[in-house]
């Protein structure tokens, strides 16, 4: 126990001169706090059979929590995956006027909930309803955090304590441990599967029909693809099933692309559009997959059924933030004006020609080659949707393609070098090679990023 002794006390480490610079811009209470924390962490170590620290040590370690404390997060990166919705990487970038509106609404305050005619209470869901109306069809919507607690929320306010008659195929975790069984369990719903994993009839549902139904859930399996012998039931057939009985049909279409996703060579991807046009009850999808907005989950439908979600307790806890609102709706007005391919980044990566993307991925080789003595070669590959969006589909494109065997680390220590760059870059290796796809960089990004790309290959 001798060592326990020899941990320094805790004004030796605050007067180190390796923290004087940090005594005098903040407050010495914080400091002392912190060095109490790290001399917690050196009395368990020496508890544990380790030598007890120096004050030097401990003022060094005080530091580095500072810095990394002090360092604003999340820092912004590059994405040269070619994923274009990448939730590590906080799924869909911006567009401007979706930026700036986020930026307004949390500078300053607003009509969040106050209706400006008669200087009443509003509602925040108020501002939304004939945009949504005129993009979906649907009678009504509703707006929370994230799709996750959509379809919590719709579940608890119209089937808790009833049946949930779901397809084997759909009761299916969609990622992020968003697992279709465990939010009906939580909203206090009981799951009735019915069918098989790879097929489900009409008649296995209306099987499944008894007094206690309170829901079909049909939900789309977003990030995995089932081939070969398959078998599922239209939502429209559902409907028509359910009508008999009132058993709505809860549609959750996962990504919420609101554009025809064929016309850029991809499969198909259900629409909000197509869901509300079969007849369901509620539809839900996110607000930042191939929506291209902000973190939300957007649930439309009949006026009746948005109503009872609306007076659950739930609405308010997964109530949906001032700023997000403000960029939803900047978003989706890029749809109602027609311009969504052109403003809304998701799209306009989606829709780059190719021409383009060969063009940038030469400019880069051209960069590269200048700045290290690495081959490059500009390669055709595929870029991904990614984001439990359109499984498997992907893109033709033009990436960089880097040997870096020759550099230190070889591919994997670029790799490193290019996290470790101001601002980082997140690449991929594909064959040993370093690829950098030119779709998911940003245009406004490119500078930057070739500095950190020269900076990681130029650096040996
Ligand atoms: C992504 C997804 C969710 C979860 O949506 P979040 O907005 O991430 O909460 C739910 N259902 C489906 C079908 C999805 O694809």
């Amino acid at each position: 126990m001798t060592q326990l002794r020899n941990i320094p006390s805790v004004e030796r480490v605050v007067s180190s001169d390796l923290l004087s610079r940090e005594v005098r811009a903040y407050s010495r209470e914080w400091i002392v706090s912190l060095v109490r924390l790290q001399l917690d962490k050196a009395r368990a170590e020496v508890r544990g059979g380790a030598e007890a620290p120096s004050a030097e040590e401990v003022a060094q370690a005080t530091r580095l929590l500072l810095d990394n404390m002090n360092r604003p997060a999340p820092v912004p990166v590059i994405n040269a995956t070619g994923v274009v919705i990448h939730t590590n990487l906080g799924r869909a970038p911006l567009s401007k006027s979706a930026t700036d509106a986020a930026l307004q609404a949390a500078q300053g305050y607003s009509n969040l909930e106050f209706d400006l005619s008669n200087g009443r209470r509003g509602s925040r869901q108020a501002h939304l309803q004939d945009i949504l109306q005129q993009l979906t069809g649907a009678e009504a919507g509703l707006v929370v955090n994230n799709n996750a607690s959509a379809v919590l929320l719709g579940l608890s306010a119209l089937a808790a304590g009833k049946e949930v008659v779901v397809s084997r195929g759909e009761a299916v975790e969609i990622g992020g441990g968003f697992r279709v069984p465990d939010v009906l369990a939580q909203s206090g719903a009981i799951l009735v599967d019915v069918g098989t994993t790879n097929r489900t009839y009409a008649r296995d549902y209306e099987n499944a029909i008894t007094d206690q139904t309170g829901a079909f859930l049909k939900a789309h399996a977003s990030n995995f693809r089932v081939e070969g012998f398959t078998a599922s039931v239209e939502p429209a057939e559902l409907v028509q099933l359910g009508a008999a009985c009132g058993i709505p049909v809860l549609h959750d279409v996962g990504s919420g692309a609101l554009l025809d996703t064929e016309a850029y060579g991809l499969a198909h991807e259900p629409t909000p559009q197509e869901s509300v046009a079969s007849g369901v009850g509620l539809t839900f999808f996110s607000g930042d997959k191939l929506l291209g907005g902000p973190q939300a989950g957007i649930i439309v439908g009949s006026r009746e059924l948005i109503g009872l979600l609306e007076r659950h307790p739930l609405a308010r806890a997964f109530r949906i933030d001032k700023m997000s609102l403000a960029s939803l709706i900047a978003t989706l007005m890029h749809y109602l004006r027609g311009e969504a391919e052109r403003e809304v980044p998701v799209w306009r990566m989606i829709s780059t020609p190719l021409q383009i993307l060969e063009k940038r991925a030469e400019s880069w080789k051209l960069a590269a080659s200048s700045s290290g003595n690495v081959g490059g070669t500009v390669v055709e590959t595929r870029s991904a949707i990614g984001g439990g969006s359109l499984p498997g589909e992907t893109l033709p494109t033009r990436a960089l393609s880097l040997d870096c065997s020759s550099l230190r680390g070889s591919a994997q220590g670029v790799m490193q070098r290019l996290r470790g760059a101001h601002p980082p870059v997140i690449a991929r290796i594909e064959n040993d090679q370093v690829l950098f796809d030119p779709r998911t960089v940003l245009p406004e990004q490119e500078e930057d990023f070739l500095k950190s790309l020269q900076g990681a290959i130029g650096a040996d």
